[in-house]
């Protein structure tokens, strides 16, 4: 059977739908950030369900059941949510499929983005073409997202926070070939072997395609892959048969990065521009204020004054070196409970973040665009915001620039990848190790459902992993020092 989620699946690559379905258990479990985005969805669709009211929830745990109560409840011309349509071998539930005129039904999908995607228009034209097929009239289709300028002012609006746009006219086009493209995956999906799968572009969007390590195995170390410069340069590389870094010919044209990356790869050496980075370091100013936030973003705001997806602060480290012989002083903030947290860290940060000296953040423009944020909120602090984003250094600069690379570091300069090629000590010993991880933490203890046992053991872990990446910048600093010395 084809689902509308199989049906993307296959639109992206046949061989995907075919594991899919012959070979589940092939498919890696979902991590932890893709569980997060689909709670997310999840509760978006929550929200949407209030745009209908009188709406009938259909139950979805059984699949039959489900399809069943759907056929008995059609009759009754009410919104319907998780509509179960099945006709033939293919099969589609509706977030919400909605009476209109007489004998007609619009079709709502409701998405947690912020505007329309090509996905979205196949998703929706899959589902008109499977209810038609099951014998019901479709008036329009919609589509509900996130309107990103809602501003939560009390309880929310969801005629505020959704946009329902109609995309009838994109999903009639769409449903061009439409029937031949659902008995090609169909065939695909009977057949006893998986259809070949040459990797392309359509193995990372629209979805990233989890089976990209099994299918991308066969590509040697520093590959083509790891070279900056985006996805177009490496498939034009990977087409003319060059899959390793240090087999691109001589004549082909490289950029400046990409000539160090080479170099790095075929030579083994770390390539160090020790004049630059002394440039850079010559910017830093006593006492050094390293900085670092962890923030969320939840589709749905939770504080007044903000906006779907807005980086709300929940956590900093600071780490202060008064003079260039003294040890680090440590200094950091966790929300507790659920009230809203920026006022707090607001005014800690000016008590801490004194008048003068360098405050340095690894891609400091996320630091900027939080602080941004927090004074939004409280325009009080715009003139000592001012003052702050006047003192900020950012550290990616030399690693961004290449003016350090190593070949371990492949085609990323974030500070994960950056602080164990400079200082051999990484995150791997850490429960959390990653920014989203410690977001989903907090948002997990923020939801009130963790024991008191599991919001102990968290909060250790967000105050190691926050901990380690401003100590970590220190070690960099050092590190960067010794180099270019
Ligand atoms: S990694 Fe690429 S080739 Fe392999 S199944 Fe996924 S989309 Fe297809």
């Amino acid at each position: 059977m084809l689902s509308k989620s199989k049906y993307i699946s296959g639109l992206q690559c046949p061989k995907l739908l075919w594991i899919l379905i012959n070979q589940p258990e092939s498919i890696p479990e979902l991590d932890i950030v893709t569980q997060y985005i689909f709670a997310q969805g999840h509760l978006v669709g929550e929200y949407a369900k209030q745009l209908f009211p009188g709406g009938i929830d259909i139950p979805q745990n059984d699949f039959m059941e489900n399809i069943a109560e759907t056929k008995k409840l059609l009759a009754q011309r009410k919104p319907l949510f998780e509509a179960g349509i099945l006709a033939g071998r293919i099969y589609c539930r509706v977030d919400i499929l909605n009476p209109a005129n007489e004998d007609k039904w619009d079709i709502v999908e409701i998405k947690s983005g912020t505007s329309v995607k090509d996905v979205y228009i196949n998703d929706v034209s899959f589902q008109k073409y499977c209810c038609e097929k099951a014998g019901l009239k479709i008036r329009t289709c919609k589509l509900g997202f996130i309107n990103s300028q809602y501003v939560k002012n009390g309880e929310i609006d969801p005629k505020e926070l959704f946009i329902l746009e109609d995309i009838s006219t994109h999903v009639e086009e769409t449903s061009h070939g439409i029937e031949e493209r659902v008995a090609d995956l169909l065939e695909v999906l009977s057949n006893k072997v998986a259809p070949d799968g040459a990797i392309g572009k359509h193995c990372l969007a629209p979805y990233e395609c989890p089976l990209q390590a099994e299918c991308w195995r066969f590509l040697p170390e520093n590959s083509i892959f790891d070279l900056r410069g985006g996805k177009t340069k490496q498939f034009s590389l990977y087409e003319q048969g060059i899959l390793s870094i240090k087999d691109i010919p001589d004549d082909i044209p490289l950029s400046r990065q990409q000539r160090i990356q080479k170099k790095c790869v075929m030579t083994g050496d770390v390539h160090v521009e020790k004049k630059e980075i002394r440039q850079f370091l010559s910017k830093l100013q006593y006492p050094l204020y390293y900085l670092d936030f962890e923030a969320f973003g939840p589709a749905i705001p939770i504080y007044d004054g903000t906006r779907p997806y807005q980086d709300i602060p929940f956590q900093f480290s600071l780490h202060v070196v008064e003079r260039e012989e003294s040890e680090p002083l440590h200094h950091s903030f966790l929300a507790e409970g659920t009230e809203d947290p920026r006022p707090q860290i607001l005014h800690e940060l000016k008590r801490l973040l004194g008048s003068g000296g360098s405050i340095i953040a690894y891609n400091a423009g996320f630091e900027e665009g939080v602080l941004e944020g927090l004074v939004e909120a409280l325009p009080e602090y715009t003139d000592w915001r001012d003052g702050i984003l006047a003192r900020m250094v950012d550290l990616l600069f030399p690693f961004s620039k290449f003016h350090y690379y190593s070949a371990s570091q492949k085609d990323t300069a974030s500070l994960k990848k950056v602080l164990p090629v400079v200082t051999g000590k990484g995150y791997e010993e850490m429960n959390i190790g990653a920014g989203m991880h410690a977001s989903i933490a907090y948002g997990r203890m923020m939801c009130g459902n963790a024991t008191e046992e599991e919001i102990t053991r968290v909060r250790a872990d967000l105050i190691k992993y926050c901990s380690l990446d401003t100590e970590g910048m220190i070690w960099i600093v050092d590190e960067l020092r010794r180099l270019s010395g």
